[in-house]
């Protein structure tokens, strides 16, 4: 989840009076950076996936599944018998929010040649098996977006009350401090924008209306001070922690373009597609025990870590904050980047002015300027007092300070100072899979998407405010199935940066109007005749004209045919596989309830589905290769 520093955490009070110094030494860092490593050209491209993952353990004689709060421990064994020992060691394993979570990446990235596809699957399935390996027994290891009784009393192994006292970091009702991983980042950042914000954190989730759900639902919280009756809405699931939302999930992808043009290219197409692929992706349905009316997590982790002021959110008027601030920090990007997509900047952008002039006096361009300038409107959350004075040439805490804590839909990585990383862009939005074959196959054709993007010269853009609203549409309830998406018809007719940066502006494409339309997700993957060609389609085109070894073929094959299904419908997202799960459980009754029993037989099918010892054809279809 970012940046990790040791030292003595400064608290809210103390941050603050740094923010402008770690602001300011931020942009010298950044212009550093970009000043040595501009130019910089790699003909290669490197990628590399990111999983999250839970741990949790299966009480079988009280029929009872719990999030176990042992994942510094796993994480330290896994690092001592991996990375520590071997440098060339195939995974690497982070923390992550949650006191029960790990993250695993590939020991090494991966490089641009196709047979590298057929190993993505294999080096999760290490992964998946490593991390298992060193739990104990009744624990297993979960790649689900969402518990779905995170918050219910008892959730945890050991369990633990919460707090919701001042001393407390979350103050939550429902989220105890010991499910906030130990290390300080979390805690810090968790205190601090409940400190910024000048209350607590605030999600309401739609509650799924079932036949005997109460209408209005209204819930009362017996330890409340007051606070939860009035943040609470009427016929939603409130929550109150940003353990709620960080504590769920995701997988990520993140790419070395050749060029920072490339990776400005790639982030704004890619941009585009996370909506749709977040849709696609979806497994987030139940929320504190009960069924929702989402399928996506990302209203809720955005709710989670939204640390504006009332006054930044537009609540009372401007007087000790600077600027009214339109999204959390967690959101979807708010600006294109490359010169393509300046036309379709059409979002009110907060710019912090100063910023933005400094920038462009060092002589970066327009876009990019605006884009660090926006991001730095933001204070910082966390600061180590053993971190405050940096070198700016050789460091970059501060700018990471910022940009780490930016939780946008993607995010453009510059390199850190002084390595031989070039200019990467990270896509965020999808939510994890249950086992490692969707996983990868999420992966490879998001990987896939870019290469034929970059070979083809595909212009996917759109109006921003456009994708915002796929944003919205893509997390209601069985938007894959459902939703309409704006999306572009004619994808061949753009322009292309990275060949051609003074041909852009000229092109004249605003005079031939608007060249998007409302899709669904099924006519955006797999083309409908007369409207669109279908990416899928495309793909494959692609992949008859590349020199690939039958198997890897295959395997590519074999993953663009969930994607292909799941868009069709013919396969079920997670979350609408675990709604009728639940619906179909003979102790639900209909009532949106969740109970310790339901979601112990959930997921024990899902942990049974995930390790290979039970088919879900349902939702994974019949792959061949399966176990590889
Ligand atoms: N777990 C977060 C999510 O589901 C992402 C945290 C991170 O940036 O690594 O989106
Ligand atoms: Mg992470």
């Amino acid at each position: 989840m970012g940046l990790l520093s040791q030292g003595s955490p400064l608290n809210w009070e103390e941050t603050k009076k740094y923010a402008d110094h770690v602001r300011k030494h931020g942009i010298v860092q950044f212009l550093n950076i970009y000043n040595k490593v501009k130019e910089r050209q790699k003909d290669v491209l490197l990628w590399g996936d990111e999983v999250e993952y839970m741990l949790i353990e299966m009480d079988e004689k009280n029929e009872k599944v719990r999030l176990v709060l042992n994942g510094g421990e796993v994480l330290e064994t896994l690092q001592d018998k991996g990375e520590k020992t071997n440098p060339n060691h195939p995974t690497l394993w982070r923390p992550e929010y949650g006191s029960y979570m790990i993250e695993g990446t590939p020991g090494q990235p991966y490089g641009g040649t196709m047979s590298e596809f057929n190993t993505v699957e294999d080096n999760m399935g290490k992964r998946r098996r490593e991390a298992s390996s060193v739990l104990n027994k009744n624990e297993t290891l979960a790649t689900i977006t969402s518990f779905p009784r995170l918050g219910c009393p008892g959730f945890t192994q050991p369990e633990y009350n919460p707090t919701p006292v001042e001393k407390g970091v979350s103050k939550s009702l429902f989220f105890p401090d010991e499910a906030i991983n130990r290390h300080p980042r979390f805690s810090t950042l968790t205190r601090n924008i409940r400190h910024r914000r000048g209350e607590k954190v605030v999600i309401n989730v739609p509650i799924f209306k079932d036949k005997c759900t109460p209408s209005p639902f209204v819930e009362k919280f017996p330890e409340d001070d007051g606070e939860a009756a009035r943040a609470a809405l009427p016929d939603h699931i409130y929550m109150d922690a940003m353990g709620f939302g960080m504590g769920n999930c995701c997988l990520q992808v993140t790419f070395q373009a050749c060029s920072i043009e490339e990776a400005r290219y790639l982030y704004d197409q890619l941009a585009t597609f996370c909506p749709i692929v977040m849709a696609l992706s979806a497994a987030s349905p139940f929320y504190r025990g009960y069924v929702s009316d989402i399928d996506c997590r990302w209203g809720v982790i955005s709710a989670s870590v939204d640390d504006r002021t009332g006054e930044e959110r537009g609540l009372e008027p401007l007087k000790s904050n600077k600027f009214r601030i339109l999204k959390s920090r967690y959101d979807s990007i708010d600006s294109y980047l490359s010169s393509c997509g300046d036309k379709y900047n059409d979002i009110d952008l907060t710019i912090d002015e100063e910023i933005n002039k400094e920038l462009l006096d060092a002589g970066i361009d327009k876009l990019l300027a605006q884009h660090i300038a926006h991001l730095f409107i933001r204070d910082p959350l966390s600061l180590f007092e053993e971190k405050i004075h940096l070198d700016d040439e050789n460091e970059s805490d501060h700018f990471e300070n910022l940009q780490s804590t930016n939780w946008q839909t993607m995010r453009f990585k510059p390199p850190p100072p002084n390595s031989d990383i070039g200019w990467r862009v990270e896509f965020r939005p999808m939510e994890v899979q249950l086992t490692d074959f969707e996983n990868s196959a999420y992966v490879v054709f998001i990987v896939l998407l870019t290469r034929v993007i970059l070979s083809y010269k595909l212009d996917f853009l759109i109006p921003l405010s456009k994708v915002d609203e796929n944003m919205k549409a893509a997390q209601e309830r069985n938007a894959v199935q459902e939703g309409m998406f704006y999306f572009r018809k004619d994808i061949y007719k753009g322009c292309n940066p990275v060949l051609d940066s003074s041909s852009a502006a000229q092109n004249g494409l605003d005079s031939e109007g608007d060249h998007y339309i409302l899709m669904s997700i099924d006519t955006i993957i797999n083309g409908k005749e007369g409207v669109f060609q279908g990416l899928i389609p495309i793909l494959n085109c692609y992949l008859e004209n590349m020199e690939v070894d039958v198997d890897t073929r295959c395997t590519i094959l074999n993953y663009l045919k969930l994607i292909k299904r799941r868009a069709s419908g013919e396969l079920m997202t997670m979350a609408k596989w675990m709604r009728e799960f639940v619906d179909k459980h003979t102790q639900y009754k209909q009532d949106s309830v969740i109970t310790d029993k339901i979601n112990y037989d959930l997921l024990r099918k899902c942990d049974s589905i995930a390790k290979g010892e039970e088919r879900c054809p349902e939702l994974i279809g019949d792959p061949v290769n399966r176990g590889k």
